[in-house]
């Protein structure tokens, strides 16, 4: 067996893919539909065997490589409790 573990959805095109050279800066574009990629994101980043390297924002992450890009990471953990909560206001009387 050598197929991929890791494979693209059908459709997808490699000659869409917009590879960067190994001496460019990284791209803050997605490789494949040109769409801004998110400050704080996580680009899928795809390196080939010279060096070249694409990056794939999370809706082609989504869509070609069937990643889910749930966690929006807030820099806490599940189940971490914050050391202080802010004390809740007490309703206004009316
Ligand atoms: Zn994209």
């Amino acid at each position: 067996m050598t197929e991929d573990a890791f494979r693209h959805a059908d459709g997808f095109n490699w000659m869409a893919v917009s590879w960067g050279g190994p001496d460019e800066p990284r791209t803050g574009t997605c490789s494949y539909c040109d769409a801004e990629l998110r400050d704080g994101g996580m680009p899928l980043v795809l390196w080939n065997a010279e060096g070249w390297c694409a990056e794939f924002c999370e809706a082609c992450q989504r869509k070609w490589w069937g990643l889910q890009c749930e966690s929006y990471d807030d820099g806490r953990e599940d189940g971490d409790i914050p050391d202080f909560l802010p004390e809740n206001p007490s309703p206004p009387e009316n």
